[in-house]
């Protein structure tokens, strides 16, 4: 079964206007990577999704607000701020509802191939969208796919517990407060502390609500977190909770942003860690799940690093083993179209360390936090 690859040119439509932060092209650049190492027809299959319908979006977002944004699509001349639309954040743009539904339609083609037992492993490169709330868009986010493709899995494919890992440096406070009394979705996000950065929300005592308590799990970490101390708290965290929740299906939104290159965050970590964390998820997928695994995009706005984190995640998840050295075909439309390329023209980073020998206090004592407030709801210590 080979790893399928969720792509469409029409993702690209995902376009809030020159000068936002948020560029898909890092999304074709990523797709045209895996290409260029000769992934896709190879150890991987490309999948062209279909736009997600308004009765699928509304599972998770309320009426109102799938109709306030269909509105604004048609004409985007207003906003409603009490749906988020219309703001610096999340400007409106003509064609907004059909590109946000192909992504969310995109994820749900990832849940399905994978619930379905067609293959085991199945990555959206666009998707990820993890800030959206059921009523409104935060934080460039429109419709939460990871949210309808979580509830695809659990309603419609006979899956009865979804593990949701999300690496981005934001906080998933979107699928976090979809799923918040819901045990059957465990969520575990490692982000920036929000003390630091949007949206503010992501600590350690935040652990979901009701039959939910327990089941929402938070890893904040201090700006210029790096390598070692990040993959310190993903180890202590993350593999004992996977174990003992014992999940049918992985759900992993990898955004990129983390990475040091990233101009909105502070994190500081390096290609190695992000090829670390998912070599960890697809042994957990294997371990626990007969290698169920989807995993989306996410954040990730410096256009040299985006592409190399989601290259190296997809072989993971497809089993392929890639060379070093960038492909020069790919090296020339990089240029081309973000106008520079990689230093050293290298998949990895291959970080020269001044690294830290110690984890720092802070991210012990998130670790410790967490012990103490979740990992008694799951029979550990
Ligand atoms: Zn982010």
């Amino acid at each position: 079964m080979k790893a399928g690859i969720v792509y469409h040119d029409d993702l690209l439509a995902y376009d809030f206007g020159g000068g936002h932060a948020l560029r898909q092209l890092r999304v074709k650049l990523a797709r045209d990577l895996i290409q260029a190492y000769g992934m896709i027809d190879g150890s991987a299959e490309e999948l062209r999704p279909k736009p997600a319908d308004v009765e699928t979006i509304r599972r998770v977002h309320t009426a109102d607000y799938v109709a306030a944004v269909e509105t604004l699509s048609a004409d985007p001349r207003g906003a409603s701020y009490e749906h988020g639309l219309g703001t610096a954040d999340n400007p409106v743009f003509r064609g907004m509802f059909e590109a946000t539904a192909l992504h969310a339609g995109a994820t749900l083609l990832a849940c399905a191939e994978v619930g379905s037992g067609r293959r085991s492993r199945a990555f959206n490169l666009g998707g990820g969208f993890h800030h959206a709330m059921a009523d409104r868009a935060s934080g460039f986010c429109i419709f939460n796919d990871l949210a309808l493709g979580i509830t695809s899995l659990l309603e419609d494919h006979g899956m009865k517990r979804v593990l949701y890992v999300d690496i981005d440096a934001h906080h998933a406070d979107g699928v976090q407060a979809i799923f918040y009394e819901d045990p059957r979705v465990l969520t575990i996000s490692l982000h920036e502390d929000g003390h630091y950065l949007f949206p503010g929300s992501g600590f350690t005592d935040e652990i979901g609500k009701g039959k939910g308590e327990g089941y929402a799990v938070n890893v904040p970490l201090p700006p210029y977190t790096r390598d070692v101390s990040y993959l310190y708290a993903f180890q202590e965290i993350v593999p004992p909770l996977a174990r003992s929740f014992k999940p049918d299906v992985i759900v992993a939104q990898l955004g990129a942003d983390g990475h040091e290159l990233d101009p909105l965050t502070h994190l500081c970590l390096s290609t190695e860690t992000y090829e670390a964390v998912a070599r960890i998820l697809g042994e957990l997928s294997n371990e626990l799940c007969k290698g169920r695994w989807v995993a989306t995009g996410g954040g990730g706005y410096a256009m040299t690093a985006v592409p190399r984190v989601w290259t190296l995640a997809a072989a993971q998840m497809a089993g392929a083993t890639l060379d070093d050295a960038l492909p020069v075909a790919w090296l020339k439309e990089c240029n081309q179209l973000a106008g520079e390329v990689p230093a050293g023209k290298s998949l990895r980073d291959h970080r020269r360390e001044d690294e830290e020998a110690h984890v720092p206090r802070a991210a012990k004592r998130t670790v410790e936090e967490l012990r103490r407030n979740v990992f008694p709801f799951h029979g550990l210590r």
